[in-house]
């Protein structure tokens, strides 16, 4: 449905994307992962040909974007990182001239627009100016105005950035809801946004895709460094010492807790540990309450893969944005 080869820009020499290549398929809600600056927005412009690569192509519906980009635009639906909506005009006004814009005939606007603010929720503030909404009903009339003509595929960068999160679960659940009609490329910097609404991810660190695949394929991949956790009885304060003094041992970590010691083992690559530690736990005379392998969370992997200094803060929530209108502030507008 979107298929992205070999993709590249530099802004004055500076490589902001290297060789980024692709394809989201039919029905898909693809993520695209990476801190802020990875180059996912230059990526979304260069899609949406609002940008010209320095090389590569995009494949939109069959259609070439840099050969056709009137055609592609017509199957593409655009929720830029930065929303250019006009705070006087009218939620229905607005949503009609995208409709009119991307071509839908004259006598089909008043339906598409209706389905378009049925479908984002936002059919309850429809005469109401844009500029009196708060955050999170604007964002869903961008929404309604990305897709009234109904593309094929929608892409939407960050969308629910600066939202507060009441507003995140409502956006986000509004998304998944749009898979069934569209394919989707979304952006994020939230690492449990792409877990809650993607099929697949995409992760891009400092322009290029660094890993690719569903979110359990990811882990799984990622967790070939094995890791067992092992719970002992009673005190043991030096079976950490003892455990990583093992073949195959790479680190180990030592908790005691309620009548038990814990210990975290990551073993080197390709390792089996569990054997090695039974064997001797019994040697010692342990009694081992415990002996599992551990998963790596989407976290570890993203924080491996991911610089350290850009992914300092991989899990943080945007808060609440302090300037976005709420009902709190007087707009009358449920969020
Ligand atoms: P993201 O959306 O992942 O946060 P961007 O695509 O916005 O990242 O930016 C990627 C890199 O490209 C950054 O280093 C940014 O400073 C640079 N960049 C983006 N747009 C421009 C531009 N118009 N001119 C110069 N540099 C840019
Ligand atoms: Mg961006």
């Amino acid at each position: 449905m979107l298929e992205v080869q070999g993709l590249s820009k530099s802004f004055y020499g500076t490589p902001a994307v290297t060789d980024v290549s692709f394809r989201v398929e039919s029905g898909e809600i693809l993520g695209f992962l990476g801190p802020n600056g990875a180059g996912k927005t230059t990526t979304m412009r260069m899609i949406t040909g609002f940008l010209a690569p320095t090389a590569g192509r995009v494949t939109l519906a069959d259609v070439d974007v840099a050969r056709k980009p009137l055609l592609a635009k017509r199957a593409l639906g655009y929720l830029p990182e930065t929303l250019a909506l006009y705070p006087e005009m009218r939620v229905r006004e607005y949503v009609a001239f995208r409709a009119q814009l991307c071509g839908v005939p004259g006598r089909d606007v008043k339906a598409r627009v209706d389905e378009a603010l049925g479908k984002c929720f936002v059919d309850d503030v429809a005469s109401k100016p844009i500029g009196n909404l708060s955050k999170g009903y604007r964002q869903r009339v961008g929404l309604a105005g990305a897709l009234v003509h109904k593309p094929k595929v929608l892409v939407l960068d960050e969308p629910t950035v600066g939202l507060d999160p009441q507003q995140i679960v409502k956006v986000r659940a509004l998304i998944r809801d749009l898979r069934k009609d569209h394919t989707i490329l979304l952006s994020t910097h939230i690492l449990p946004e792409v877990e809650l609404v993607c099929d697949r991810i995409l992760i891009i660190d400092k322009g290029r895709i660094v890993a690719s695949g569903t979110p359990e394929t990811l882990r799984h991949q990622m967790s070939q460094t094995p890791s067992v956790t092992v719970a002992l009885k009673g005190e043991v304060p030096e079976a950490d010492l003892v455990f990583r003094q093992l073949p195959g041992v790479a680190a180990a970590s030592r908790i005691g807790a309620g009548g038990e010691t814990r210990v975290t083992l990551d073993g080197v690559p390709g390792a089996d540990l569990r054997e090695s530690i039974f064997k001797e736990s019994v040697t010692r005379g342990w009694t081992l309450l415990e002996l599992s392998p551990r998963e790596a969370s989407l976290e570890d992997v993203f924080v491996r893969l991911v610089s350290r200094d850009a992914a300092a803060e991989p899990g943080l929530e945007p808060g609440v944005d302090p300037d976005a209108p709420t009902p709190a502030a007087g707009t009358g507008v449920p969020s």
